[in-house]
């Protein structure tokens, strides 16, 4: 774990986060200032700064990962009415914590992603 990332700290237990989901592989907590009225933040647990960072190792996790984002807007109930999954990734995409995350948005219309 990074000491000064706040996501290692909250898989580490040192920031409290309400939870929704954790495994071996991987965290999911509610976003502390939601854009939507289901918000949730899915992480890897091993330290990945950005999307860059991926690597053909990390094939199983990233499979990993869609299905578990399916798994938790389901049991949101989120399934059938439709969600958002988006990533930022570096300066001009507005990421702001530089621990690699996914966005779990729904629960309202969303609008268009694109102008
Ligand atoms: P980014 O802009 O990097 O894609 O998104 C970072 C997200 O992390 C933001 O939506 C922000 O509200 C959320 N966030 C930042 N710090 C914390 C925290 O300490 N706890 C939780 N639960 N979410 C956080
Ligand atoms: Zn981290």
């Amino acid at each position: 774990m990074l000491e000064e990332c706040i996501f290692c700290r909250i898989i580490a237990g040192k920031i409290p986060a309400d939870v929704v989901y954790a495994d071996d592989q991987v965290f999911a907590f509610k976003d502390i200032n939601p854009a939507a009225p289901v918000h949730i933040l899915l992480i890897p647990r091993e330290h990945l700064a950005t999307f860059n960072d991926f690597e053909p190792r990390h094939k199983e996790l990233i499979g990993h990962i869609a299905l578990v984002l399916k798994k938790i807007a389901a049991d949101q109930g989120l399934a059938e009415k439709g969600y958002r999954v988006l990533v930022n990734c570096g300066p001009e995409s507005g990421q702001v914590v530089y621990h690699l995350h996914y966005h779990l948005l729904g629960g309202r219309p969303l609008g268009a992603l694109l102008p």
